[in-house]
């Protein structure tokens, strides 16, 4: 008989555990916590979509569109695409639900949650991967702009980051962008032979993605090619004059990156790029920036957006990377850490059930190590594989003198407390500040 085949995940994906979901949850209770001072709502939107919203919302021209979507019929032939992306959802949410006029305006929502590109796998490069993401839709203002970036960078502080590279540039109004496509073509012409496939390509269809090639002679290239800046019109020359000029009064250490156009179609004027040399070759932490336009290209009013996606799978990699992290998550999810009770002698596993019963109507966590039959060293053993810290034993003499057993790992003390209300007893060694 053939041997059973053992399951993987499929390639590109992961199981998440330990200290990743530990870690993938405290950057999300950071982000519920700052993006609600702000004024953002959290949404959920659905995993699939249907394959026209994407096709629309980021664009044929597009990398993600023309080779990395995971699309597949359903079984009324309907074409359908796991998301590859945030944005053009909470777009579609916009005009479908009519947030404008069940609520305020400007809109501002964030998001988190799986999302799904067929790429080549490789370190901070996966198939399914994580993004937090934050919309502000129905604002064309630059102030707005800048207050969604120091939201952003005020997420990151309170993560533990400090010295991040911001990427800043401006796209322009889509005029100034086929002004300066039409000029970027005409430079790139006489070197056609000397550029890759993909950018040959690009040449046509897109040359304002040519710009963020890392194909060496192509960057050399580029280092005479025209600026994007430089054919800015007036409104978007303006408009990020403000940007710049208030994010410099908010002390944010950025720099202008003429290489930044990111990779989606739908983006204008102000867009950015978060990165951090600590990560290997994938090292964009997060990008953003405004699309005025793909409310309108998904049928609806010309409203102005802002948003940014951040790749949390990247972002807990240098969670974990910045020094005392581990310590940092477990100090932030103390209530993590059980109680132990280990009840002596079979006929005790009952009493075991009940003390740790108690605990966890103090609020502790607790676990009951019911395998009376090994000796107690293996079971302690077994309690600080758990991370447990304290233990709590309980066997005929505790019954007997109305006590419990209560050690101390960290110390190697141990003391018995009276076995009435011991659970308060516990509470309050465990967390003495936040007893009333
Ligand atoms: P994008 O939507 O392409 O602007 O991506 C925003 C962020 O998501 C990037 O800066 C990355 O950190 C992250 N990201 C995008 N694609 C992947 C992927 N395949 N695997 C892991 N992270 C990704």
């Amino acid at each position: 008989m053939a041997a059973k085949r053992r399951f993987q995940t499929v390639k590109g994906m992961h199981d998440l555990g330990g200290w990743m979901s530990l870690a993938f949850a405290f950057v999300e209770g950071k982000a519920r916590e700052v993006f609600s001072l702000y004024g953002y709502d959290e949404v959920r939107t659905p995993i699939v979509e249907e394959t026209e919203l994407f096709v629309r919302g980021v664009g044929e021209g597009s990398e993600i569109v023309g080779k990395q979507m995971y699309t597949f019929d359903d079984k009324k032939g309907r074409s359908l695409t796991l998301r590859p992306e945030g944005t053009a959802p909470i777009a579609r949410a916009y005009l479908q639900n009519d947030w404008p006029s069940s609520g305020p305006q400007p809109v501002k929502v964030f998001y988190m949650g799986p999302y799904f590109r067929y790429e080549r796998p490789q370190e901070g490069r996966y198939r399914q991967f994580h993004q937090i993401g934050a919309e502000l839709i129905g604002d064309p203002g630059p102030y707005s702009d800048v207050e969604l970036l120091v939201m952003l960078l005020r997420f990151l502080e309170e993560l533990g980051f400090e010295d991040l590279e911001v990427g800043l540039n401006s796209v322009g109004d889509p005029e100034c962008r086929r002004r300066y496509s039409q000029r970027l073509r005409e430079f790139l012409e006489p070197y056609r032979d000397e550029l890759g496939a993909d950018s040959r390509r690009r040449l046509e269809t897109n040359p304002l993605r040519i710009l963020d090639t890392k194909a060496p002679r192509e960057r050399e290239l580029l280092e005479g090619a025209p600026r994007l800046r430089d054919e800015l019109g007036d409104p978007a020359r303006d408009h990020f004059q403000v940007v710049c000029d208030e994010l410099d009064r908010f002390g944010v250490d950025f720099e202008i990156d003429d290489g930044l156009v990111r990779g989606l179609d739908y983006y204008t004027r102000t867009v950015f790029e978060i990165t951090s040399t600590a990560l290997g070759a994938q090292n964009a932490i997060l990008g953003g920036g405004r699309y005025d336009g793909l409310i309108a290209e998904l049928g609806g009013p010309s409203v102005p957006g802002i948003g940014f996606a951040i790749g949390q799978d990247r972002l807990v990699d240098l969670v974990l990377k910045i020094p005392g992290a581990r310590k940092r998550l477990n100090a932030e999810d103390h209530r993590r850490r059980p109680v132990c009770v280990i009840p002596i002698g079979g006929s005790y596993r009952r009493h075991g059930l009940v003390l740790a019963q108690e605990l966890r109507a103090a609020g502790i966590p607790a676990i009951c190590e019911f395998d009376s039959l090994r000796p107690l060293k293996a079971r302690l053993k077994q309690a600080a594989r758990y991370d447990c810290r304290w233990v709590v034993l309980f066997g005929e003499d505790e019954e007997k003198s109305g006590e419990v057993v209560l050690r101390d790992f960290s110390d190697r003390t141990q003391e018995t407390i009276p076995r009435d209300g011991f659970a308060a007893a516990v509470a309050a060694k465990i967390r003495p500040d936040e007893q009333p």
